[in-house]
């Protein structure tokens, strides 16, 4: 039986239009264009893709911080259910509970003039889930602990810490309302890559101890990896592909995750010249191409690939692609 889903995208759009026009056409960006998606609950989800994918746009809609312009997002930790389209104020405010972010950057994220405490503090403090000063000190003591922060750290302010410490104040922000979702968006790419292997670690542990689903937004696919249980890639505002981590890795079918995956730095001197180097820019998503939107910088296209848009379909069990011509891209793992 599979697992139930979390969160439950069906058809999502977030199309902004922009002000002017060109040629007589008011211009529509398409970030997230027709998006279908199920993150199971408990799962560690990565989500991938170049920047300008749309997947920080992805993000912030399931978290109701991103205008849907059409579709569904339905929340369900199994105590609540919410659907984030139609979502009203007061329940808005007990999903804020139950979804967060962790922000990217560890640096920008932390107000300079607040302690750690203060910092930590100031969600439970908003959202009125503590009764006294004395509960609020004994959950930000707990979750800091969870966090490996030590305890002196509470007393002083963001600047004394290193990039790695930062961040995992973000994190005990993050979950100091005990929430049931996480959006983790490239919550490790401004650190040392010796400090990102910790901060993975970290948040894996609190994901089991804390029993919380993750979306973990990344455009470095090693990172992603050795992480996510699942990974869904995505280009121009749509989902490409998506399969569970290790077949992901070891066969994948898109020949834009493959393009991905070979630009993996390769330590074997024997797989440096494979690289499929992907061509030229993704393109604007004001300026969507017709037929598959990867057609521009594809490979393999075919004539066929400028006029049709592929179908999703599934090729192994919860591997699902869209590409007219993915049974014939299975391709050696570059891991
Ligand atoms: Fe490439 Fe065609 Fe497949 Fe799109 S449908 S990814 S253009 S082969």
């Amino acid at each position: 039986m599979s697992t139930p889903s979390h969160i439950s995208i069906r058809n999502l759009s977030v199309h902004y239009g922009l002000g002017h026009k060109v040629l007589g056409e008011r211009l529509v960006v398409k970030a997230i264009d027709d998006v279908s998606l199920d993150i199971p609950k408990g799962s560690f989800f990565g989500l991938v893709g170049e920047s300008g994918s749309g997947k920080t746009t992805l993000g912030r809609a399931i978290l109701k911080a991103a205008p849907i312009t059409s579709g569904h997002v339905r929340y369900n930790d199994g105590e609540a259910e919410f659907d984030i389209a139609n979502i009203g104020k007061a329940e808005l405010k007990d999903y804020r509970k139950r979804a967060q972010l962790i922000f990217q950057d560890p640096y920008a994220a932390l107000s300079p003039r607040m302690t750690v405490r203060d910092i930590i503090a100031e969600p439970l403090e908003v959202m009125g889930l503590t009764s006294s000063r004395d509960e609020t000190d004994e959950r930000v003591r707990e979750i800091a602990a969870k966090c490996r922060l030590n305890l002196e750290h509470l007393r002083r302010f963001p600047h004394a810490f290193s990039g790695g410490q930062r961040q995992r104040i973000s994190i005990a922000r993050a979950l100091v309302c005990q929430p049931k979702f996480i959006v983790a968006d490239e919550s490790v790419a401004a650190l040392d890559v010796s400090i990102q292997a910790d901060i993975l670690n970290l948040l894996r542990t609190l994901q089991e101890d804390m029993d919380i689903t993750f979306l973990f937004i990344s455009h470095d696919l090693s990172v992603v990896a050795h992480t996510c249980d699942q990974v869904a890639v995505m280009y121009l505002g749509s989902i490409v592909e998506t399969a569970p981590s290790r077949e992901l890795f070891s066969t994948p079918r898109h020949p834009y995750t493959k393009a991905l995956l070979s630009a993996i730095p390769s330590l074997d001197p024997d797989d440096r010249g494979r690289a499929q180097k992907l061509e030229g820019e993704i393109p604007s998503p004001a300026n969507v191409p017709s037929g598959c939107r990867f057609h521009t910088r594809c490979p393999i296209a075919k004539d066929n690939c400028r006029v049709d848009a592929p179908a999703w379909r599934e090729l192994a069990p919860e591997h699902m692609v869209a590409c007219h011509y993915a049974d014939e891209t299975v391709a050696a793992a570059p891991l």
